[in-house]
């Protein structure tokens, strides 16, 4: 009885507090631990007592957290805990021992559902190892001790009690193609890939993923995979994290929406440079009903933009209408009023107009641009018809003020041609005396989050200049708490800044979210990588306090392709880790969208250097 209350609650409880509160326990055996703290009970799973008067709700609730336990080198299982309903595997297997052929029913049903599944798509899988008995591991360990010493042991192997197998939760899987044994080659078979990507569609996950050796205590396993229930090792899976790290994150959530009642949650979705070549033109091109629609580019990112609640991205080009220009790409961008409509129909709200081709198609298209924006159901900020009350874009969003700035560091010497009233009203050329206008603005107006969306920087350098960092360090320090850079075509680092007492997120360079700039073109494959970052801002509606809680990186990657019998490419704005149709893929394109995932992700994460 308490052995089992302190296995459900494992499951459910941050890690902090697991491992307190069962070494605790532990302690004092057989005595239950009386002063658990709030978090605990609030979680906790129903006494045998409460589950008699309302068995129903009780029985999936105590199920649930069962599957939910968790098992590693900082919480064990007793000798005796022996899952009560162990069957044999109907799908094949490598070992002739009965104990290992063993897993929980409702395991052992997804095991056989995912082995079939596998087999549609022509892949053959086997069990190799599924429950080990604490004597087993005992035994198991042992062994490997003796042959590779202890430490080694430790990393791949697990004491008794502290081996996930004990569960009946875990099979070990294999393939003809690994030799039928368990190797890390595994992971980089069909079959291991193919798991990796659908295991979680049956409940499973790959518990031992690559690279988390530190906080799994194992290293890369491909082959180990634990059953969670179809809900909890999809959300697992989605949240690219390991199970210990997504039990800390659901914990704080839980504790997050505790206290919804007195905060106010927001989310604010940003991306790069929206750009429109002239190849990209074609590909919107309908010859049979002469039209243009751009909204396949932006299919697979929809969902993640329209989610949010808000989403912003620089508006590169300029709708400036065919009466004086043709539509046009580089170097001068004039582009079909339909790209506004793709870009509205994605999800986004507010396009950042200052940057070096607002002037393209001159004053009046800049002007049409903004008119057409407008039509489409979005705002703009940065270029202005004629001198604005303010140059600030106050937008509330349930109770939260949010302000928006935008500035360019260039206009291609475009602007020289404007008067000087023109020059200094209709485009907002970055200035420090604006900048600090715009900011006493939106404070006296209670901005919660003032968010500057600036053009600036050295084009395809993936560092950021000392201008960009002096820029940013004046807006962190004169209260802009987000600061979203583009311009140079390619993503650049990002950072928190801590200055006179404010603190600001800010991303040097967001790369292209869609253009026609790539290995092909430029020779250069940074350019084909772009990223949304994802705020969760929080409002404490008693004292107003405002703050980023949560910053997510969705690195993107623009797939680009000549179809067969196409006369257009193809192009696509590609969520990297979530994109699900990765089979569609060339092994190639495969290739460089890893690249570009990998890049993307070390940049946000780059150490800073003096400049
Ligand atoms: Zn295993
Ligand atoms: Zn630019």
């Amino acid at each position: 009885m308490y052995k089992r209350n302190c296995i459900y609650l494992l499951g459910v409880m941050t890690l902090a507090v697991v491992m307190t509160a069962c070494a605790e326990s532990a302690n004092k055996e057989g005595a239950m631990n009386t002063e658990q703290t709030g978090t605990v009970q609030q979680n906790r799973v129903p006494t045998e007592a409460e589950c008699k008067e309302k068995a129903d709700d009780c029985h999936s609730e105590a199920a649930d957290s069962a599957l939910q336990i968790l098992v590693n080198k900082t919480h064990s299982l007793g000798k005796d805990e022996v899952p009560p309903d162990l069957v044999t595997v109907d799908v094949p297997t490598v070992l002739d021992n009965p104990e290992v052929n063993q897993m929980k029913e409702e395991a052992a049903q997804a095991l056989k559902e995912l082995f079939g599944e596998a087999e549609k798509s022509g892949m053959k899988l086997y069990a190799r190892s599924g429950y080990r008995s604490y004597r087993t591991q005992v035994a198991l360990f042992q062994g490997y001790m003796d042959k590779h010493g202890e430490e080694a042991a430790n990393r791949f192997s697990a004491k008794a009690g502290q081996s996930e197998h004990q569960t009946g939760l875990v099979m070990d899987i294999t393939s003809d193609s690994a030799s039928l044994q368990l190797s890390e080659q595994f992971g980089e078979t069909d079959e291991g890939r193919w798991v990796s990507e659908n295991a979680h569609k049956h409940g499973f996950i790959i518990r031992y993923p690559k690279g988390k050796e530190a906080i799994t205590g194992y290293i890369y396993e491909p082959w180990h995979l634990r059953y969670l229930g179809v809900d909890l090792a999809t959300k697992v899976y989605e949240s690219g994290l390991t199970f210990e790290e997504y039990l800390v994150e659901s914990q704080k959530a839980k504790s997050d929406d505790s206290e919804q009642g007195s905060h106010t949650n927001i989310t604010l979705a940003a991306a790069g440079d929206i750009m429109f070549h002239k190849e990209q033109l074609k590909s919107g091109y309908d010859p049979v009903t002469k039209s243009y629609d751009f909204k396949e580019f932006f299919e697979e990112v929809k969902p993640i933009i329209s989610a949010a609640d808000i989403a912003i991205a620089n508006f590169e080009t300029t709708t400036g209408g065919t009466e004086t220009y043709e539509y046009m790409g580089y170097p001068r961008f004039n582009s079909p009023d339909e790209v506004l409509d793709s870009i509205q129909d994605a999800g986004f709200d507010v396009m950042a107009t200052a940057n070096n081709h607002s002037l393209d198609t001159g004053k009046k298209g800049l002007i049409r641009t903004l008119e057409k924006i407008k039509g489409s159901g979005m705002d703009s900020v940065g270029t202005y018809a004629k001198r604005p009350g303010t140059r600030v874009l106050m937008k509330e969003i349930k109770g939260v003020k949010l302000a928006f700035l935008s500035y360019t560091e260039s206009t291609n010497g475009l602007a020289n041609a404007l008067s000087s009233e023109d020059r200094d009203s209709i485009i907002n050329i970055i200035d420090e005396q604006k900048i600090k206008e715009d900011i006493q603005y939106a404070k006296d107006r209670q901005a919660d989050v003032i968010i500057a969306f600036v053009h600036w920087g050295n084009e395809y350098e993936r560092k950021p200049t000392r201008e960009q960092v002096k820029w940013a360090q004046l807006m962190a320090e004169e209260g802009v708490g987000i600061i979203l850079g583009s311009h140079p075509h390619v993503i650049q680092r990002s950072e928190q800044l801590k200055l006179n007492g404010n603190s600001a997120f800010v991303v040097y360079s967001m790369g292209n979210f869609i253009s026609n700039q790539r290995t092909e073109t430029l020779d250069n494959e940074y350019t084909e990588d772009g990223i949304i970052i994802h705020f969760e801002i929080r409002k404490n509606n008693e004292t107003n306090e405002t703050k980023i809680v949560k910053v997510k990186y969705i690195p993107t990657w623009v797939y680009r392709n000549l179809d067969q019998g196409q006369q257009a490419f193809t192009y696509r704005i590609l969520p990297i880790e979530s994109y699900a149709d990765k089979n569609r893929l060339s092994e190639d394109d495969k290739r460089r969208m890893q690249r570009s995932y990998k890049d993307t992700i070390a940049q946000m994460n780059a150490p800073v250097y003096a400049n």
